[in-house]
């Protein structure tokens, strides 16, 4: 059987309370599934509680399901596989059971039932805020003789240095912001980056992008990266992608699962796809965006925006919302065939921009990985907005807040791929 990796929002997830209270009750929730290299992934959006347990004939026959009950209830077997034998899903349908145990925390018991054939879940993880990695696998057995690590550990904690340890995230852009935000979360121990870039590197990126050299000029820019980072990082499994996240080749970066999506680019559409394609792995969408005016004398001239998306909480395209031509242009070129010509003119880089400041890119950076630290450590538990903001003569303001989606935002909605 293929191996089958289940994803649980944090929003389903939240029903489990609703278990531990009333143990005769199941949390169950209908799957959509996703290809990866090595198998399949089920993925689980929202969850409703059930007074009984569901059955599989009760349900239309290409009704994929997940059923979740705990242990101790009396009127439950102790095992996935026995609730999956109660549940009998039908031969035509997908089903996974999760037996979670109240009595020693963490415990829990998975069945997969695909054509009619039952056999143990691989594991499973939750994406949201708070420690949510739950696998068979055991803690990282790391013995950091090295002690390259020990200040970070110190620093983040237990829990959140195994998250990191164990992090895969995918990042669009591998410039300025792209060059600082990788190096960044390569000291913060992840594990593995997978790096994407169309752009080959000009002579002009080099000051905004440290430890890269004059001699990787002309060569494609996520491999300049890579390359200084794994000079400090030489256990890092990088992989590069010299494309846009708009073309088709893009999808390998996301074949198998990550726990976040960056984008560090300065197009929209290319925002608004990388956060389509994180809502559909349901994982976290940082997006990491500066600029400097050219016209300096005007107040937000030197901004920095860093926002951090739940899926289905907020995108690029309605926090703040974009204009309807915005919009509109956006939903064109994400529907256009690859190699399909531009519309209209995009405006010359000078109209808009004086320049770029490494200054504000670095702060901008440090805020939206903190926040996704936060993320992971269950201190910060909704999608959220940082402006800052560095005032000439008096330094850095920050403005930062909780956002959500906009109510009828077609890209956050529930369901929409
Ligand atoms: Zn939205």
């Amino acid at each position: 059987m293929r191996d089958v990796r289940l994803t649980i929002s944090a929003d389903a997830w939240r029903g489990v309370q609703k278990l531990l209270h009333d143990h005769q009750r199941f949390l169950v929730a209908k799957i959509r599934w996703r290809a990866t290299r090595s198998g399949s992934e089920a993925l689980v959006d929202v969850a409703h509680i059930m007074a009984e347990v569901p059955r599989g004939g009760d349900r239309p026959p290409l009704d994929d399901f997940l059923v979740i009950g705990v242990e101790n209830s009396e009127r439950l077997a102790s095992s996935a596989v026995e609730l999956m034998r109660r549940v009998r899903p039908q031969s035509s349908q997908a089903a996974i059971t999760l037996v979670l145990s109240t009595t020693t925390l963490g415990h829990w018991d998975g069945a997969v039932s695909l054509e009619g054939k039952i056999d143990s879940l691989g594991g499973f993880r939750i994406t949201g805020p708070g420690p949510v990695e739950v696998s068979q696998q055991a803690p990282l057995a790391e013995h950091d003789s090295t002690g390259l690590f020990s200040r970070l550990r110190g620093a983040v904690g237990e829990t959140v240095y195994q998250r990191l340890r164990r992090a895969v995230v995918v990042q669009i852009g591998a410039s300025r912001n792209g060059a600082l935000c990788a190096q960044m979360l390569a000291s913060l121990g992840i594990a593995r980056l997978r790096l994407c870039d169309g752009d080959l590197l000009q002579p002009e990126n080099l000051d905004g992008m440290p430890g890269v050299s004059r001699g990787s000029i002309g060569r494609p820019k996520a491999e300049a990266v890579a390359d200084t980072i794994l000079r400090a990082r030489d256990d890092l499994a990088v992989t590069c992608g010299n494309y846009s996240v708009l073309s088709p080749e893009a999808a390998a970066l996301f074949g198998e699962s990550c726990d976040l999506v960056v984008t560090c680019v300065d197009d929209d559409a290319a925002r608004v796809a990388a956060g389509l394609l994180a809502k559909k792995m349901n994982v976290a969408h940082l997006d990491i965006a500066t600029s400097v005016s050219n016209r300096p004398t005007l107040p937000h001239a030197i901004i920095g925006d860093s926002r951090l998306f739940l899926p289905r909480h907020g995108c690029c395209a309605c926090t703040p919302p974009l204009t309807p031509e915005e919009r509109e242009s956006i939903l064109y070129r994400l529907a256009a065939p690859p190699n399909t010509l531009q519309r209209g003119t995009m405006p010359a880089w000078s109209e808009q921009r004086a320049g770029s400041l490494i200054t504000i890119n670095a702060a901008t950076v440090s805020a939206g990985i903190g926040s996704w630290l936060d993320l992971l450590a269950g201190t910060l538990r909704t999608s959220f907005w940082q402006r800052l903001d560095w005032i000439p003569g008096e330094g850095l303001r920050l403005n930062s807040a909780a956002v959500d989606a906009a109510k009828e935002c077609p890209f956050c909605k529930v369901g929409e791929q």
